[in-house]
């Protein structure tokens, strides 16, 4: 690993104005306010070395110090310092979103496994019968991975890889040439890895042309605001909130997520999902991606780099924003809303007009109002007005369908009003 660079001291932090955020409309930003007193805390962190094994990496300034974070609903707030640095390993969750977006998740299992590798980044990490890397988050998955992007010759899979990253982050990204030459120049390790899968059967094409998707994928210059809407496009399932653009499939997003989850801070990760609990991934850059599903998406930036090669203040400025903004995926109790907004007795019939999401846990309570309704009552009618509803998972379609059934047989009239036919399995808003 890296040698020590110099001592960083704490930066001048401030909450930086927004283009996107509420500075636009003249409000106080409390959260890019909050971001920058996490910021503060953070940089009492010292210590750290630079990536220097890629030399070009040695040269960046380890006293900056950003963070930016984007909702799904596309606004965006930010503090620190504002510059770019090179993604490195943070492009690997994405370009992995693209591959599996394209060739499904069947094909890309046949050449990189799921599983944690509780090893360094680096690490020749193939399982024993397979040969296969044992996931996409570590170099060696991620070289098989690069040689999976579709295109007919090396020149069109780095255009494609390309196209997917700023499609991500909703705009250019642009190759930092000098830091490109050193991987080039340095990357022996990650060749060999390379030729390891080839030689289990496991690489598609050559060394050299995975090694030019991968470097060039590596080498791409971002700033934590690209970071935070590349995170929210993945929180967002898939679609850039920033943009509009959708940009892989949901269920492409969720197995990215999954994997970023179990994998994304190499032999940090199951401390990692304890003390912060978000899907992330870090990069040598000494960037930092984390997501929370649904909601934010998260940039953070800090050069210097703890023994497993996360940036030792980012790690410090997500476990707090973690804490701040409560954001751990898995603390998340909740008393669940009832999706009934009203219900009325007429000529009749007995209307239940429901809203917002139906997932499993509002569908069940929907589903018990109308039992205990129609167990009261003598057969009439009942029906249910999802004209409020804005999305429905396919779980709420069947109980809602299996329970009409039921009460259709006990003599019920029983009617469903779904304009927007979100009920419907295959609907654009159906989701597993
Ligand atoms: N380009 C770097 C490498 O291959 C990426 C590693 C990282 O960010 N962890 O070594």
């Amino acid at each position: 690993m890296p040698p020590p660079s110099t001592p960083n001291p704490p930066p001048t932090v401030r909450a930086t104005p927004n283009p996107t955020g509420p500075h636009a409309t003249g409000r106080t930003d409390h959260i890019s306010a909050g971001l920058a007193d996490l910021l503060i805390r953070a940089s009492r962190q010292h210590g750290g070395r630079l990536a220097d094994y890629i030399p070009e990496l040695a040269h960046v300034d380890p006293d900056r110090f950003g963070i930016a974070m984007t909702s799904v609903l596309g606004r965006s707030y930010r503090a620190g310092d504002e510059n770019t640095f090179t993604i490195q390993s943070i492009s690997k969750p994405f370009v992995y979103a693209m591959v599996i977006d394209e060739l499904g998740l069947e094909e890309v299992a046949r050449n990189v496994g799921f599983e944690p590798s509780g090893e360094p980044f680096n690490a020749i990490s193939l399982e024993p019968d397979t040969g296969r890397p044992d996931n996409a988050m570590i170099n060696a998955g991620a070289i098989v991975i690069s040689s999976m992007v579709p295109g007919i010759n090396t020149d069109r899979q780095v255009r494609r890889m390309r196209a997917a990253m700023s499609a991500f982050a909703g705009r250019e990204l642009e190759l930092d040439e000098a830091v490109l030459s050193s991987e080039a120049a340095t990357g022996d390790r990650n060749r060999a890895l390379g030729y390891l899968a080839l030689a289990a059967g496991r690489l598609d094409g050559s060394v050299a042309d995975a090694m030019e998707v991968y470097f060039q994928q590596c080498s791409l210059k971002v700033s934590v605001e690209d970071l935070a809407v590349m995170g929210a496009t993945l929180a967002h399932g898939g679609t850039n909130p920033v943009t509009g653009d959708r940009v892989v499939s949901e269920l492409a997003a969720r197995h990215t997520l999954s994997m970023m989850a179990s994998c994304g801070m190499y032999d940090y990760s199951g401390e990692w999902m304890i003390r912060v609990g978000l899907p992330a991934k870090s990069g040598v850059g000494g960037g930092i991606v984390a997501i929370l599903p649904g909601q934010f998406g998260i940039g953070v930036h800090s050069a210097p780099l703890d023994a497993r090669g996360n940036s030792v203040r980012g790690v410090e400025a997500l476990t707090e924003l973690s804490d701040y903004f409560g954001m751990h995926l898995l603390g998340h109790p909740r008393s669940p809303l009832s999706p009934i907004v009203s219900t009325r007795d007429c000529d009749g019939v007995h209307t239940v007009a429901v809203r917002g999401e139906l997932d499993f846990v509002s569908t069940e309570q929907l589903v018990h109002h109308l039992l205990d309704h129609c167990e009261q009552a003598e057969p009439a009618t009942v029906r249910v007005d999802l004209s409020a509803v804005t999305r429905a998972r396919p779980i709420a379609g069947r109980l809602l369908t299996a329970t009409g059934d039921d009460l259709r047989r006990h003599g019920w009239e029983f009617q469903l009003l779904d304009s927007a036919c979100l009920l419907t399995p295959d609907g654009d808003n159906a989701t597993r």
